[in-house]
C-alpha cells in the first residue's frame, strides 16, 4: 500500500505520517527532506539557488539517502549526514526556487518513484497524489489555518534552539506556498481524489485514526 500525504507547509504532514506509518507497519518517506538537502548542498557550495543549471547540475549528481529512523528520515547528501542542517531558516527560505526547477523535480521525483517501486509507504510532500503516484491506495490533502501552521513551525524552531519572530515565520511560510502553489511544474495541489482533512485545532493522535480508518477501508474495499 502507498498512502499519500500532500499539502502546505506546517499542516502536520511529516507527524501524521511518521506515526501512522508505524502504526500501519509501513516505511515513512519524507519527500521534502530531498528537495532540502539538495539546497543545502547548493547552499553550502555557494551556488545561488536561482542559477537553474548549475543547481541542477547538483541534483542530478548527487542523490539523496533516506535512512529510516525512530525520529524520521535520517538523510544524506555527498557523504554527509545533513538531518539537521536541512532544518534551518537559510534552507527553508531558499527550498521553494530549488525544489521549482524542473531537472532538480525530475531527479527528485525518479529517486522517489524506485524507492516507492516497493511498496508499503506513507510518503509526504506536495505532488505525491497527484505527480509522484498517482495511483496511491490512500491520497490525503491536510490543511490548517495558516496561524495554527505558523505557530507550529514556530514551536518547532523555538524546540531546534533557532528562535524566530513569529510573524517572520508566518510570512515565510506564505510566501513558500505561494511559490509551491503557483510553480508550473507540479504545483501543491489536492489530487481530485483525495480526502482533505483540516488539522486545526485536532490532536495528531485523531488525525492518525481518521487516516489509519480510510486506509483500512481501502483494503477492505480492494478485497
Ligand atoms: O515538507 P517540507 O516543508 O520540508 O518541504 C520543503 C519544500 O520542499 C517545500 O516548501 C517545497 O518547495 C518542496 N517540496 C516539493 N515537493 C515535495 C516535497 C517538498 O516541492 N514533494
Amino acid at each position: 500500500m502507498i498512502v499519500a500525504i500532500d499539502g502546505p507547509a506546517g499542516a502536520g504532514k511529516s507527524t501524521v505520517a511518521r506515526l501512522l506509518a508505524a502504526r500501519l507497519g509501513l516505511g515513512y518517506m519524507d519527500t521534502g527532506a530531498m528537495y532540502r538537502a539538495v539546497t543545502w548542498l547548493v547552499l553550502d557550495r555557494g551556488v545561488d539557488p536561482s542559477a537553474a543549471t548549475a543547481v541542477a547540475d547538483l541534483a542530478e549528481q548527487y542523490p539523496v539517502t533516506l535512512t529510516p529512523g525512530a525520529d524520521g528520515n535520517r538523510v544524506g547528501i555527498d557523504g554527509r549526514d545533513v538531518t539537521q542542517a536541512i532544518r534551518t531558516s537559510a534552507v527553508s527560505a531558499a527550498v521553494s526556487l530549488v525544489a521549482a526547477n524542473p531537472r532538480v523535480r525530475a531527479a527528485g521525483v525518479a529517486a522517489q518513484r524506485a524507492l516507492l517501486a516497493d511498496g508499503g509507504w506513507v510518503c509526504d510532500g506536495r505532488d505525491i497524489g497527484t505527480v509522484v503516484w498517482p495511483e496511491a491506495e490512500v491520497k490525503v490533502f491536510l490543511v490548517a489555518s495558516a496561524d495554527e501552521r505558523a505557530r507550529r513551525r514556530h514551536a518547532e524552531m523555538v524546540a531546534r534552539g533557532e528562535p524566530q519572530p513569529l510573524e517572520d515565520v508566518r510570512d515565510d511560510m506564505l510566501r513558500r506556498d505561494h511559490l509551491d502553489s503557483t510553480r508550473a511544474d507540479s504545483p501543491l495541489r489536492a489530487a481530485g481524489d483525495a480526502v482533505t482533512v483540516d488539522t486545526t485545532g485536532a490532536a495528531i493522535d485523531d488525525v492518525v485514526d481518521t487516516i489509519a480508518r480510510i486506509a483500512h477501508a481501502r483494503v477492505e474495499a480492494a478485497r
